[in-house]
C-alpha cells in the first residue's frame, strides 16, 4: 500500500509548507504521471482512511488528476505524448528522453478563506 505512504507525505509537505495554516485547507489537487503506478481510486482510499485518523482533515477535498506521459524528440525538437508505453515520435524517432510522466506533485492547494492560494 503505497498509497497511504504517498498520502502521507502529500500532508508532511504541506504541513512544512504552511505551518500555520495547513488546518485551513479545504482542497488540494494532485497531478500524477501515468509513469509514476498512482492508481486515482487507491489514493482516493488511502486519502479516505488517512481522515478518519485524523478527523482534523475531515472537510478536506483532495482531487488527482492523471498527466499522459511525454517525451523529447531531438530531431523534431518537441515533445511527443507517449501512448501505450510506444516511446516512438510521429517522425518515426524513439526516445527514452521522459519530460513528463513520472511526476506525483501538489498542482493547487485552496484555503478556507479563498484570499490565498
Ligand atoms: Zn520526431
Amino acid at each position: 500500500m503505497h498509497e497511504i505512504a504517498i498520502v502521507k507525505d502529500i500532508f508532511q509537505t504541506l504541513e512544512q509548507a504552511y505551518p500555520e495554516r495547513h488546518q485551513d485547507i479545504i482542497r488540494i489537487d494532485v497531478q500524477a504521471g501515468l509513469l509514476s503506478n498512482i492508481q486515482p481510486i487507491l489514493i482516493q482510499n488511502a486519502f479516505e482512511a488517512y481522515i478518519e485518523e485524523y478527523p482534523i482533515h475531515r472537510d478536506l477535498e483532495l482531487d488527482v488528476t492523471i498527466l499522459p506521459i511525454l517525451a523529447y524528440c531531438n530531431p523534431c525538437d518537441k515533445n511527443f505524448e507517449v501512448k501505450f508505453h510506444r516511446f516512438v515520435c510521429d517522425c518515426g524517432t524513439p526516445s527514452d528522453k521522459i519530460v513528463q510522466g513520472e511526476e506525483l506533485k501538489i498542482s493547487k492547494v485552496t484555503f478556507k478563506n479563498t484570499d490565498h492560494e
